[in-house]
């Protein structure tokens, strides 16, 4: 999705997996373009050439789950592709996500654009075949790219530990950012991922038909007051924007508090990061405990986190100033609380520490959009992970060769990284698979069989460096 966003003011794009997307090229279409705003809450339903726009006044105010399988009942179709806001969204909070069944776009705000315009959510259903240039030759490259994943290391570690197994390595490599970025690393990582992939994963997960990783994680809390049931969402960010970042231990809270978020519909990553922004207000006595009805907002407080997910969500009391960001939270509560808010152009630090290493924070200052590790590199991949990505090709040097602190060069390393890396988002695909044993020559010959076109990789780069640019 993209879209302008209220977190940078500028230009911004999210992703996430499930058939939507690919439903919507079903249905005919490379994209949708929603200009202008509803007068009342609407849903579209696309279903290929028919085009309907729906009343939604009576799905205001529900939960994402409800909400979608409300669009479903009414549709008559319990397969329909959907994507719908949460309440966050509807209130305009700046954080809110856009949501395709339990998988986030999650970043920089795509949740309050649709509700600014009084969209609910999108149905799309397709039933129109993709017309490929060369559909032998593409079969046999996805086939052979297929295997290669199955056949690689990280994939099948992705696999079995999903990104939340990378909680333990990060921590120890000081790429976790714990407490507000007081530190980037807690060291108890291990304790926190043992007592989740031990006693409360349920099982992996594919968030799109036919992905050969899985690294969905499947979780459950079966009692207690963080009762939470069977749902997809505790990964890596998630969980740890409601761990480290808030000196929490308790995975429970952990859990659940990243559960209601993906129900209100609010990003995990900003959430976690604006409850810690808020516990070191509270801490300094800028947000007071008499004027959030008696809250207790100190550092790794479990029950804080619910509460502040639903005040946050639903725009109440302190929620309403949290609601907007930390930059602007911080601009309106003042007191030297701008020292505390960690961000680029806006959008909230995610979980890992530019003190890592220089790739990663050559990325924050640079990333379209914003304090971003994903989009389009993880920074700390090269630094700390030794991956190459296959681009040495392309004059990227060794990793193994260069320290994650030495500065010299890396600005260029970064560059070429940055248009490599951005291929994936380009041709909306999982950028997993770069680490699991893909690369952007794949990539080259997928899109050439594709399209007819006859690209190489170098070509793709420049595309990637157009498109960074
Ligand atoms: S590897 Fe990518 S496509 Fe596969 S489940 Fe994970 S996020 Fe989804």
């Amino acid at each position: 999705v993209c879209f302008k966003s209220p977190l940078t003011n500028a230009w911004s794009e999210s992703r996430c997996g499930t058939d939507f997307g690919p439903d919507l090229k079903r249905a005919g279409y490379d994209a949708v373009i929603i200009e202008d705003r509803s007068e009342k809450p609407v849903y579209i339903v696309i279903n290929d050439k028919d085009i309907e726009i729906k009343a939604a006044e009576h799905l205001t105010g529900k939960p994402i789950s409800e909400k979608i399988k409300m669009i479903r009942d009414e549709l008559d179709d319990p397969k329909i592709s959907v994507m719908c806001i949460g309440p966050a969204g509807e209130k305009l909070v700046k954080i809110a996500v856009a949501m395709s069944d339990q998988r986030a776009a999650g970043r920089c705000g795509v949740g309050a654009v649709m509700g600014s315009k009084n969209l609910m959510g999108i149905a799309v259903k397709g039933s129109k075949e993709v017309s490929v240039a060369q559909p032998e030759k593409l079969k046999e490259l996805i086939k052979k790219a297929v295997k290669a994943v199955r056949e690689n290391e990280v994939a099948a570690g992705f696999k079995e530990h999903g990104t939340t197994g990378e909680m333990v390595p990060n921590d120890a490599a000081g790429d976790w950012p714990t407490k507000n970025w007081h530190s980037n690393h807690w060291g108890k990582a291990e304790k926190i991922y043992d007592e989740f992939y031990n006693n409360k994963l349920v099982k992996n997960h594919a968030c799109y038909r036919g992905c050969p990783i899985a690294c969905g994680r499947i979780a459950e809390v079966k009692e207690g007051k963080y009762k939470t049931p069977v749902h997809e969402g505790s990964e890596y960010e998630s969980l740890s924007a409601f761990t480290a970042f808030v000196l929490n231990d308790n995975i429970e809270a952990a859990i659940h508090a990243t559960y209601l978020c993906n129900e209100y519909g609010i990003d995990t990553i900003s959430a976690g990061a604006i409850i810690a922004f808020a516990m070191e207000c509270y801490e300094h006595g800028i947000i007071k405990k008499k004027d959030i009805g008696d809250l207790d907002l100190s550092w790794g407080n479990p029950d804080a986190l619910p509460e502040l997910v639903r005040l946050i969500s639903m725009r109440e009391g302190i929620g309403d100033i949290l609601a907007e960001g930390v930059k602007i939270a911080s601009e309106k509560l003042g007191k030297g609380s701008e020292e505390f808010a960690i961000h680029g152009k806006g959008l909230e630090a995610p979980a890992h520490d530019a003190r890592s290493g220089k790739a990663l924070a050559i990325t924050y200052g640079t990333a379209n959009r914003g304090m971003c590790h994903i989009h389009p590199l993880e920074g700390m991949a090269y630094d700390s992970g030794k991956f190459d990505f296959s681009l040495a090709k392309y004059g990227l040097p060794d990793p193994n060769t260069v320290h994650r602190w030495d500065e010299k060069g890396k600005g260029k390393s970064v560059k070429i990284l940055q248009d490599g890396l951005i291929i994936p988002d380009i041709l909306s695909i999982c950028k997993f698979f770069m680490y699991g044993g893909l690369n952007i020559d794949n990539y080259a010959d997928m899109l050439s069989a594709l399209t007819g076109w006859e690209i190489d990789g170098w070509e793709l780069l420049k595309v990637g460096e157009r498109v960074t640019n």
